[in-house]
């Protein structure tokens, strides 16, 4: 049938056409959808779940597995924060399964209660949660390498054997993989890294070009999230000292006072002076007083126990929320506190003797003196004055 040989060719062009059109439209739904569900957010640990769920899920680029690496400034290394993959081709198989049946889209998976069960616990993450890659070293490693030249590193099959002893396939066993830098303004602060190990589908141009795409936008977001986070720390701690500021510490207790009447369980508050402040920047000077501030700040924060605030209130005032507080356990805590500062030796200044400063500590409760805020700040403030009336490095109760 001579016709239909000649009409051969033009119908594959239009299939191939077709299917072209039909990927191209599948990977922009892809990429906007990633793009909707990270700016939804600034959490990092969301985003970051986000992320790897596109990479990972059958409706995103659909790899077997993925773990993500954020550099650490501080320590100078690419450490792993999240890994999303099954532990075994048995769970894989189970999953894909159940995914199959539900017919979930990237939406439902990306559902923020899933994050609570899955970060951290996985075998995957585990694998690699030690693993710490220095950004500086002399050995040529495979998350370097990617991390270096900020462009993506596809180790095919047939290479993965020259590799062996990479720290990274140390503890990432895998047939094939694709390691993908994330970039923000052309600097890399993170690394993806995926494979196909229980499908051993090939990854090809096509994956590595829509994955580089994601990871564009992936970077742009972890980024906003982490100068999110560094603002917001900063507009709520004090500067010199580093504890909570004045602004987080009447938020915080409007909070726990809520809190407290809810649960009916009180919540107690401590107001700690310097006695004799003024004349220890007189003898020493402020920058030496500022000294002693931030050395008593150092020892608040290690008296205060997890769900305690240790604040600045102001010049040399500090207070403390304590949660879940009785008035007699407050007054303990704040007698062991000041008993320490009272014992500690601050730094000597000049030729002067080592050093000793005392608090005036003033406490109250609420509900028991104080429903409240105002007056149990108030309640707390008059106690301490007559701490400083009955001779200063003292408590007494509101
Ligand atoms: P009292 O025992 O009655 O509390 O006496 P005091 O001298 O501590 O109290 P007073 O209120 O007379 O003086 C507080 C001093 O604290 C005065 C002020 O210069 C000093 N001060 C407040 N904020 C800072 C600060 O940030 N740095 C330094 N170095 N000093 C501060
Ligand atoms: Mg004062
Ligand atoms: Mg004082």
């Amino acid at each position: 049938r001579p016709r239909n040989n000649m009409n051969q060719e033009p119908l594959n062009h239009q299939v191939k056409a077709d299917n072209e059109l039909d990927r191209a439209r599948r990977e922009l739904s892809i990429l906007y959808e990633i793009s909707n569900a990270m700016r939804s957010t600034l959490d990092l640990d969301y985003i970051l779940y986000i992320i790897l769920t596109s990479v990972t899920s059958h409706t995103g680029l659909g790899f077997n597995r993925a773990i993500l690496f954020l550099k650490n400034p501080a320590e100078r290394c690419l450490e792993a924060k999240m890994a999303i993959g099954p532990e075994s081709p048995e769970a894989a198989q189970k999953i894909w399964e159940y995914i199959s049946r539900c017919d979930q889209d990237l939406d439902d998976l990306i559902n923020k209660d899933k994050l609570e069960q899955k970060v951290g616990q996985g075998a995957l993450f585990k694998s690699v949660e030690r693993l710490k890659i220095p950004l500086v070293t002399k050995d040529e490693n495979l998350l370097i390498t990617a991390y270096n030249n900020g462009t993506a590193m596809h180790i095919p099959e047939e290479k993965i054997s020259q590799y062996a002893f990479d720290p990274l396939l140390q503890v990432f066993r895998t047939n094939e993989l694709v390691i993908m830098p994330l970039k923000a303004k052309n600097q890399v602060n993170g690394v993806i890294i995926a494979d196909n190990l229980y499908t051993r589908k090939p990854i090809t141009e096509n994956d590595l070009r829509i994955f580089t795409m994601l990871a564009n936008q992936a970077g742009l977001a972890i980024e906003n999230s982490q100068l999110y986070e560094i603002i917001k720390h900063k507009s709520r701690s004090d500067a010199i000292t580093g504890l909570w500021n004045h602004g987080f510490f009447q938020d915080q207790l409007t909070l726990e006072i809520e809190r407290s009447q809810k649960a009916n369980i009180p919540v107690s508050l401590l107001m700690i002076d310097i006695d004799n402040f003024k004349e220890l920047n007189d003898a020493y000077g402020h920058q030496n007083g500022d000294i002693v501030l931030k050395e008593m700040a150092g020892i608040l924060k290690d008296s205060s126990r997890d769900g305690d605030y240790a604040c600045r209130y102001g010049g040399e005032e500090f207070s403390i929320i304590l949660t879940q507080t009785t008035k007699d356990h407050g007054y303990v805590i704040a007698e062991r506190i000041r008993e320490r500062i009272a014992g500690y030796c601050f730094p000597k200044f000049s030729s002067a003797e080592q050093l000793k400063v005392t608090v005036s500590i003033g406490l109250a409760t609420s509900p028991q003196d104080a429903q409240t805020k105002e007056s149990l700040i108030l309640q707390a403030d008059k106690a301490m004055y007559a701490a400083k009336r009955s001779g200063k490095n003292k408590t007494c109760l509101g």
